[in-house]
């Protein structure tokens, strides 16, 4: 792969990273990266081979968006993934990392209350999200 491939991968991946919380659709990441880095941003179809790079890495996980037909994308680990837990939602796919805070309080809680301690990277909580949850309630 061509050395500025490389870097625009790594720009496109921080990103990701620092908004580990959320998931953008390839035109979002495209504006995102002209934002961001109007002389070397890549074109859409360039952000879209990345982005496809990086879910055949396993780094970014591809999902449809509540309500809409694009595709969405997220970071799965970002840096600082292995001090929280993850809820991911069945039904859209999006992942949310838990407040680490919270996380430990949690799992300090299952420790004492149960003498288990849990794999916090391993462990993934599956459910429903908010707007997952409104949309099927209407
Ligand atoms: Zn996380
Ligand atoms: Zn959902």
């Amino acid at each position: 792969m061509a050395e500025y491939i490389t870097e625009q991968k790594r720009t496109l991946k921080k990103i990701l990273e620092d908004n580990c919380d959320r998931a953008y659709t390839v035109d979002e990441l495209f504006c995102k990266m002209q934002a961001l880095y109007p002389s070397k941003a890549p074109g859409k179809s360039t952000v879209y081979r990345l982005i496809t790079h990086l879910v055949n890495e396993g780094a970014v996980k591809r999902f449809i968006k509540d309500g809409e037909r694009k595709a969405a994308y997220q970071i799965v680990m970002g840096e600082h993934c292995d001090c929280h837990l993850h809820l991911k939602c069945t039904d859209c796919g999006k992942l949310i990392h838990l407040n680490d805070k919270i996380s430990d309080e949690l799992l300090s809680t299952v420790q004492s209350t149960s003498d288990f301690s849990v794999n916090e990277e391993a462990t993934v909580l599956f459910g429903t999200c908010g707007s997952c949850k409104k949309h099927s309630e209407r």
